[in-house]
């Protein structure tokens, strides 16, 4: 049986041991131990801790099945919270956790890895018959998806994936997510004093500007998005000012067009820079790449079945943001992101409904179930 009350309990255990984003360490430990007591065979894949910068590399573990002919099935969440995000107190109210308004909860992404848990404990208790299963707990997830980008795959078998780290209840499936790049521009334009000779000057503040307001930008279509949000330079109101930065970013869930925004960002900015005597300096970083499954790809069709089975609405959908599932699919394991009723997350105000945790752990026997055919 899925065990409400010990689920909730695991849940409140792991949201109260610090995990921020490369100091996941702590946490680590403790869920290595949890699940080696639970007889799971453990890699810690320290390559990535080193190359990510964090205090623990990624937790891969196995938990052998009796029907070796299946394929084995992958699960993945990621162990580092976003900040403020140290000292959580939860606190647990009218059927939902809630942290105590100081902090976030947690709850992205420990309730999908205490309904791991949950699930192997029951597993095991039921002697549940299933493939191999091999999970992945990841390091850096929301400093930049780093874990996943950086595993070890040759440690992973399993060709279709689930990765537990959506908003939106249970039953919903991301089966698209998109390609998102950044931009760090540096414009040099030339100093001089503002009142005695400006002219002598070139005004990097008014090159961005004009860059900028050529720029389309937000919601460019219905697949793809542009922003910029930082802006920082200069240094005083009588210096015509010599540097500005410009960081921005795009999104496409088409390659194509991803490439289409940020050729034009950079025209933007170019001919701005060409136009006035400016010079230019960019980056572009990629965060992860897009991933698009179709519907009647096996793993969809599972996690669709799975939900059903349950009498939950299968959502089947796009997503605007990243996750784990990107690198999965970028290195050949078919992965779609699962709703796990996480809410508000990243804010002080983050709650998940109980039922919705527990619902989480169902859904995932269900997977497991429907696995097996
Ligand atoms: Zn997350
Ligand atoms: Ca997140």
């Amino acid at each position: 049986m899925i065990i409400q009350e010990r689920l909730v309990k695991e849940f409140i255990e792991m949201v109260k041991i610090d995990s921020p984003s490369y100091k996941e360490g702590k946490f680590a430990a403790y869920l290595k131990k949890l699940l080696e007591d639970l007889g799971l065979e453990i890699v810690i894949d320290e390559h990535a801790g080193q190359v990510v910068g964090s205090d623990t590399g990624n937790i891969v573990a196995k938990l052998k099945g009796d029907l070796p002919a299946l394929p084995p099935i992958l699960f993945s969440a990621h162990m580092d919270t976003v900040s403020p995000g140290e000292g959580i107190k939860p606190q647990v109210k009218d059927g939902a956790i809630y942290s105590d308004g100081t902090t976030v909860l947690g709850g992205d992404d420990k309730a999908a890895i205490a309904a791991i848990i949950e699930v192997i404990r029951h597993l095991k208790e039921e002697k549940i018959s299933h493939g191999d299963l091999e999970f992945v707990f990841t390091i850096g997830e929301e400093a930049g998806v780093w874990g996943s980008h950086y595993l070890d795959y040759s440690l992973i078998r399993a060709q279709m994936g689930f990765v537990l780290d959506c908003d939106g209840e249970p039953g919903t499936i991301v089966c698209q997510a998109p390609v998102h790049e950044k931009i760090y521009a540096t414009i040099f334009g030339k100093a001089a004093h503002a009142g005695m000779n400006p002219e002598e000057g070139v005004s990097a503040i008014q090159v961005a500007a004009r860059a900028i307001n050529n720029m389309k930008l937000l919601r460019i279509d219905e697949e793809t998005t542009a922003n910029i949000g930082v802006i920082s330079g200069g240094l005083a109101t009588n210096i015509v000012c010599d540097k500005v930065k410009v960081h921005g970013e795009a999104r496409s869930l088409k390659e194509e067009k991803l490439q289409q925004q940020i050729t034009h960002m950079l025209n933007c900015l170019q001919n701005a820079c060409r136009e006035m005597g400016a010079r230019l300096e960019t980056k572009i970083e990629r965060q992860y790449p897009a991933f698009h499954l179709a519907e009647s790809e096996a793993v969809v069709q599972i996690a669709k079945n799975a939900a059903q089975a349950l009498g939950l609405k299968a959502e089947v959908v796009a997503s605007g943001g990243g996750s784990d599932a990107n690198y999965f699919n970028h290195r050949s394991i078919k992965t779609v992101n699962l709703g796990i009723g996480m809410s508000k997350v990243h804010t002080k105000e983050e709650f998940i409904k109980i039922e919705d945790l527990v619902m989480t752990a169902r859904y995932l026997v269900a997977i497991i179930g429907e696995v097996k055919g």
